[in-house]
């Protein structure tokens, strides 16, 4: 069979530069590069930012469904980045370092961890490498030589890009939004207001934490700069998708295709070096926000949620990643305590069903084959499910549409269960739910702050059935009230037999 042939529906993502659902055709035949914007380690990753690693993670697996090869690097913002996307105010990570008096290299360590044990909590997978921004200050500074002598010039402050000097700034935001740029920044001296930091000078009474010498004086990168010279360093330019959450369509990203395009200009000698539109990746993606009632999900706002507290109220991490596929990565999500348990409770299902199933298999093995030896060989009743499932998920990575059919699989009548097992397995590779592996007692998590054991809960229940049975309803019944006073639902009849579950604060 040619590699096509498995290939069933072909695989079409939305790029944000054409704003249109595009074939995807690798570069190098075979084989994907991604670069997505990581995390700035100046406090814990909230839910928000996790849902944009999910979306890559999401992008990686159905690249992977599709037989690619990927290479997927992922950034660790270790230095310098405003408190918005300006070039003036307080730095992040020198502000936290001071706010905790600790170093912020200690800041930095500490949260980059943190955020690793998200990733790995909700099952995704590790990228092909992390590249930390600390890292290539040197190759930053060779870079900004290289474009300074013709798009860059220098203020007090720094060294700034003239966003003039490339065709087309801000294409990727949908044309230059000047108002936009004055607002968020009141840098005086600037040519326009669109142009940004290349290279922030320290100011000269105060001793930064960390700053290097450059030629044009002590100082920090500008946070963009870092992400066009790590993909270059560890991709090449142009390689295939740079990802980001939907803020960074506006001014981070426009900001790298500019510095790309300066350094693709002056220096270019990659592939596709004579390629017009030169933006340093051929697909630009975004995934939507994360929201609350409150608006939009964010770190400088404060207070924010994280998969710490959300494990510690008793969520299992996986729970929020499968909110997170319940809803198309371009579409707003919001977050909800009522939200999440109710996808706790599909998981549940879920686990439950594919539990059941396993029992059944008694001792099969189940693997999850490659797509092209599963359409050969799969039951004729659930071939349909397999094209339906690999459409959606060629279809720009609709998960929405993909998860039902998970559960169609489970209650699938006259199809043996290994043969079902097998399609789940499958399908899991690409939503990476652990559904094979997950059982009912991993999901069911103690909250931090819980005042009950499972098994002081487990004995007022037998006690209440007890009751009931001696037609003691009175009793029965104030057994319930005290469970529930100490955030026990107390749940009769459920039919999966999950008699009780802690109520989420
Ligand atoms: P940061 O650590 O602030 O640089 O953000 C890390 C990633 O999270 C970036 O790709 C952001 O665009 C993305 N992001 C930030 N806030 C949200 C949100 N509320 N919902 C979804 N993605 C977000
Ligand atoms: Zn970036």
């Amino acid at each position: 069979m040619s590699d096509d042939q498995h290939i069933a529906a072909p695989l079409r993502l939305f790029n944000s530069l054409t704003r249109t659902i595009e074939p995807f055709v690798p570069i190098e035949p075979g084989h994907a590069r991604i670069y997505s914007c990581g995390p700035t380690v100046y406090n814990y990753a909230h839910l928000g930012n996790l849902r944009a690693y999910v979306f890559t993670d999401t992008l990686r697996r159905t690249l992977l469904w599709k037989a690619l090869a990927v290479t997927h690097v992922i950034n660790i913002t270790d230095v310098g980045h405003l408190t918005s996307d300006a070039d003036a105010g307080d730095d992040k990570m020198e502000a936290a370092a001071r706010a905790s008096a600790k170093s912020i290299w200690d800041i930095a360590a500490h949260y980059t961890t943190a955020f690793k044990q998200n990733i790995a909590d909700l099952n995704i997978i590790a990228p092909s490498e992390w590249t930390v921004a600390t890292d290539y200050v040197p190759q930053m500074i060779a870079f900004a030589e290289k474009i300074a002598p013709d798009h860059c010039y220098e203020l007090e402050s720094g060294l700034y890009f003239d966003s003039a000097s490339v065709p087309d700034y801000g294409a990727l935001a949908g044309g230059r939004d000047d108002a936009a740029h004055a607002r968020i920044d009141p840098v005086a001296g600037k040519r326009n207001a669109s142009d940004f930091a290349i290279w922030r000078k320290s100011p000269p009474d105060e001793q930064r934490q960390m700053e290097w010498d450059s030629p044009w004086g002590k100082g920090a990168p500008g946070w963009h700069l870092e992400c066009s010279v790590m993909s270059q360093a560890r991709l090449g330019h142009p390689f295939d998708i740079h990802t980001g959450g939907i803020d960074h369509r506006e001014i981070h990203h426009p900001n790298e295709i500019a510095q790309n395009q300066a350094f693709h200009a002056c220096c270019g000698s990659d592939v596709g070096a004579a390629e017009a539109g030169f933006t340093g990746a051929r697909w630009w993606m975004h995934n939507n926000f994360l929201v609350d009632r409150s608006g939009k999900m964010s770190k400088s706002k404060g207070s924010f949620t994280t998969l710490f507290s959300l494990i510690d109220a008793g969520v299992h991490p996986l729970a929020y990643r499968l909110l997170c596929l319940g809803a198309h990565y371009r579409s707003e999500l919001e977050f909800s305590a009522e939200g999440v348990a109710a996808t706790l409770t599909r998981l549940k299902r879920l686990v439950m069903g594919i539990d059941n199933l396993k029992t059944r298999a008694e001792g099969v093995t189940w693997q999850s084959p490659r797509i092209d030896y599963l359409r050969a060989n799969l039951h004729p009743k659930l071939t349909p499910l397999l094209e339906q499932f690999d459409a959606a998920m060629a279809d720009d990575l609709m998960t929405p549409r993909a998860l039902p059919l998970l559960e169609e699989v489970v209650a699938m009548k006259k199809v043996p269960v290994d043969e079902r097992l097998c399609l789940l397995a499958a399908f899991d590779t690409a939503l990476g739910l652990n559904l094979l592996t997950l059982t009912r007692a991993d999901l069911r998590l103690r909250p931090k702050d819980a005042q009950i054991t499972a098994d002081e809960i487990e004995a007022e229940l037998d006690r209440r059935t007890a009751a009931r049975a001696d037609k003691d309803f009175a009793l029965s019944d104030a057994i319930r009230d005290a469970l529930i006073a100490r955030g026990v639902e107390v749940m009769d009849g459920d039919p999966l037999r999950w008699d009780w579950r802690l109520t989420l604060a």
